[in-house]
């Protein structure tokens, strides 16, 4: 279990002692956009930020399955009732939001369930944990926070991992430390402090059999990921697990990302500019967030929606058809920009007349398709690389991470497309739209992320040249399409640009209650089946643009 730890220096800007390194299934992070340093600092629990952020904690729960995971504890370990242990959430804190626990009661009842419908294994759960634990130099320890069962005698061990909604499958290098530690673990008590050795006593039991299993909270259904032998646990570890821990261990460069908000690099990582006032706030002591413009949009439409939504609350589709054809257009799109050697879109490119070229969770009617394929041919005129010879980089559906250092938020953009052109970055933002053009409203106000185009370029907060930069909004439209261009560096335009983020971000930023604001829109809010205070039935509002 023991690998090279070389390829990993210790940053200046941690402290504390590296001579534990702890790897779990979750260190790696299998979520979009993990960062390969944030894991490798993770992976060694003695080292803590130099300087640390003295930031007020939220004062609502924030992490989804904490709570429920404690509500199964009592119900597995205290012979409560799960009323019993509901009645616990109710009155714990951090408090939990009401949609939240309308989630959490249904996630431990549906576990619970699942686990009766099991009755038939007789597995018992296991209150202490399974770690392994090696010393080469280092102590080496490998453990898992999934539930842990075993029959009579451990002759089978399993773990069982829940997800927020459906069952999915873990990476297999995740799945091999779960069934490692199933063979080689001892038992263990939680370390009374993270940075402190796990202390595992009693024998070492060799299990016969290990199992590895999802389940799905949403609907209870388990999914098996590793059912074999010890030695096929053994063989399998070998063939995914030394791998995976190898690279979690040895870390990379910083990928800033959504993970930089819980990353204890944080305050030292070079890889993130600072530049406060980016949101258009004054500075004030508060709880550190992440935040995407579309989280303020969530948050302006229902803040209790921004919430759930962020919680990541299992959602229903909500996408209406115009919004279903914007995806498919972007999709087609993207793809496009994706070519090596960057040829312009040309007609010839676009899907065939008469066809739905529509698939997957994107696909729509014959009518909008063909309505989408005639937006996709206004974009030939359109495309940024008809005059690619000035263009020296391109990231399609890139990410750009800012930290506000006066609102005290991780601020998240997505440009549709990001390309550089003499040193200045271009941002583009595609729209498309079924209405015939018509006197447009500010850009900046119908778009509040071209808001935030304009001011994170305007401010170099992407690098490059502010001078020369551009923000381009490209409108496609059944019947033709626009290209509007802004210039960050116009006075106007950015105070126009942080009147916008700080309509936005002002109520997002002093809210910590996150009320329902229940209307028509409930009727399209994915989240709306957590919420206690969806409205029944609103009036049929229109379907958005993407
Ligand atoms: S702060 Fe962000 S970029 Fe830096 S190490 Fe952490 S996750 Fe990576
Ligand atoms: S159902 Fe309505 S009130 Fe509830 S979170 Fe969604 S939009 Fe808000
Ligand atoms: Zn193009």
């Amino acid at each position: 279990m023991s690998h090279d730890t070389t390829a990993w220096r210790k940053p200046h800007w941690l402290t504390g002692n590296d001579g534990l390194v702890r790897v779990g299934p979750g260190t790696g992070g299998s979520e979009e956009h993990t960062c390969p340093s944030h894991a490798a600092a993770k992976a060694r629990p003695g080292l803590w930020p130099a300087r640390r952020l003295r930031l007020p904690k939220p004062e609502l729960e924030t992490f989804t399955l904490g709570p429920v995971m404690d509500a199964v504890d009592r119900v597995e370990f205290h012979g409560e009732t799960s009323d019993q242990a509901l009645a616990v959430l109710r009155s714990r804190t951090p408090a939990l939001h009401p949609g939240h626990l309308t989630y959490a009661e249904h996630a431990l009842r549906t576990y619970v369930r699942a686990c009766a419908d099991d009755k038939a294994q007789r597995l018992r759960p296991v209150r202490p944990y399974w770690v392994a634990q090696r010393e080469n130099g280092k102590v080496w320890e490998m453990y898992a926070w999934w539930r842990r069962y075993e029959s009579a005698g451990g002759r089978l061990r399993e773990y069982r991992r829940l997800r927020h909604g459906e069952a999915k499958d873990s990476e297999p290098g995740e799945i091999a430390i779960a069934v490692y530690v199933a063979v080689h673990g001892r038992q263990a008590a939680w370390p009374e402090k993270w940075a402190r050795t796990f202390r595992p006593y009693g024998p070492t039991v060799r299990p016969e059999r290990v199992r590895v299993v999802e389940v799905g909270l949403a609907d209870g259904r388990p999914r098996v990921q590793f059912d074999g032998t010890a030695e096929e646990a053994e063989a399998y570890y070998a063939e995914h697990g030394h791998a995976y821990v190898t690279r979690v261990v040895a870390g990379g460069r910083p990928v800033p990302g959504s993970s930089c908000v819980d990353c204890k690099q944080f305050t030292g990582c070079e890889a993130v500019p600072r530049r406060p006032g980016i949101l258009g706030l004054s500075s004030r002591v508060a709880p550190l967030r992440k935040v995407s413009v579309s989280d303020l949009r969530y948050h302006a439409a229902c803040p209790a929606q921004g919430f759930l939504r962020a919680l990541h609350l299992p959602e229903s589709d909500e996408y209406g058809s115009a919004a279903r054809l914007g995806q498919a257009v972007h999709g087609w799109i993207e793809k496009l920009h994706r070519r090596p050697g960057r040829p312009p879109c040309a007609a010839g490119d676009m899907p065939p007349e008469g066809e739905n070229w529509t698939e997957g969770r994107w696909r729509v009617s014959d009518e909008d398709a063909a309505t989408g394929r005639d937006m996709l041919l206004h974009h030939v005129d359109a495309c940024p690389f008809r005059d690619a010879a000035l263009i020296q980089r391109v990231e399609p559906e890139a990410l750009r991470v800012v930290h506000d250092t006066a609102a005290q938020a991780v601020v998240i953009a997505k440009p549709d497309l990001l390309y550089q052109e003499d040193d200045s970055w271009v941002w583009r933002e595609l729209k498309t739209t079924r209405r015939r053009r018509h006197r447009q409203a500010d850009l900046l106000e119908t778009y509040p992320q071209i808001a935030l185009a304009v001011t994170l370029l305007a401010q170099g907060a992407l690098g490059g040249e502010p001078d020369g930069s551009r923000v381009e909004v490209e409108i496609l439209r059944p019947d033709g399409s626009d290209l509007h261009m802004i210039d960050p560096t116009d006075p106007g335009r950015q105070r126009k640009a942080l009147s916008v983020l700080q309509r936005y971000a002002g109520p997002w930023r002093e809210d910590e209650t996150w009320d329902a604001r229940p209307g028509p829109h409930c009727q399209f809010c994915p989240v709306s089946r957590w919420c206690p205070s969806a409205a029944p039935d609103g009036a049929v509002t229109g379907e958005g643009e993407t």
